[in-house]
């Protein structure tokens, strides 16, 4: 068993920059309970939706440089860009340079509805096409800065969650995190891991995301952890959950990107 303490940086959490976070979420809100769940760096990767959003984005720092000087916790400046299908990318070299990383987010499918009205997504099969798709083409994106994806091939707010991962061969998520490893994005650890939408065991965790990281793992794919929180309560009492997802999955500190580490 992998013991080491693996989880120490929280590279996706959100703030008031992003329009779903309650106005009290700041940056402090997190640095507070940083020390009680083990964190020693946290990245800030608000959504990114559109070309007018990243000066939005960016406002936040002034806020992170003011903090930093004041705390041990190492504070990066992320953001969670989208990547809407068969639109343009916001971010391009010159504007992602703003960012110390970058999240992007392949599978906000069913929470941007009006942008997949086109699409048939009538059937889990289809669901799981479009999701696969998508994180291909999030893989082969080159930003020129560092660069991963978040909650990977989770079909956020789909109905019948389970049924559509449940139909993913090992296989097809080779190819896809194989392709991951090939373009350097690291894969998120993340919050999908014990939500209870999908199906969880006694560990409050969900077999079917450890099975994907370890077959991520085996591809040869880096790691980070992110819980996506919101607010603060989404970020106490995860962390050890994260790790252990992480051990079950056979993840050591040689398979973590290098800006999870401290
Ligand atoms: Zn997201
Ligand atoms: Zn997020």
């Amino acid at each position: 068993m992998n013991s080491k303490k693996l989880c120490v940086a929280d590279l996706h959490l959100h703030t008031n920059l992003s329009a779903c976070a309650p106005k009290t979420t700041t940056v402090s809100s997190y640095l507070e309970h940083c020390n009680s769940e083990g964190i020693k760096k946290i990245g800030i990767s608000n959504h990114l939706y559109s070309h007018k959003g990243i000066e939005h984005t960016l406002q936040i720092k002034d806020e992170i440089r003011s903090l930093q000087n004041n705390t041990s916790i190492q504070i990066l400046l992320g953001c969670e860009m989208e990547m809407f299908y068969d639109e343009d990318f916001m971010l391009d070299k010159k504007t992602a340079r703003n960012f110390d990383y970058v999240l992007l987010a392949p599978s906000h499918i069913f929470n941007s509805m009006p942008r997949y009205e086109k699409f048939d997504l009538s059937s889990p099969d289809k669901i799981r096409h479009l999701l696969i798709d998508n994180f291909k083409r999030a893989c082969v994106l080159d930003l020129g800065v560092p660069t991963a994806i978040c909650h990977p091939l989770y079909p956020i707010c789909a109905p019948n969650q389970q049924e559509i991962l449940d139909g993913m061969t090992d296989a097809q998520l080779a190819e896809c995190y194989t392709l991951a490893a090939r373009h350097n994005k690291s894969i998120e650890i993340h919050a999908c891991l014990y939500r209870n939408t999908v199906t969880l065991d006694e560990e409050g965790l969900s077999p079917s995301y450890i099975h994907m990281l370890s077959i991520a793992k085996q591809c040869g794919c880096k790691f980070h952890f992110g819980c996506d929180a919101h607010e603060p309560f989404a970020f106490i009492n995860t962390h050890g959950l994260l790790q252990r997802a992480a051990e079950r999955a056979g993840i050591c500190e040689d398979d973590l990107w290098d800006l999870a580490r401290v």
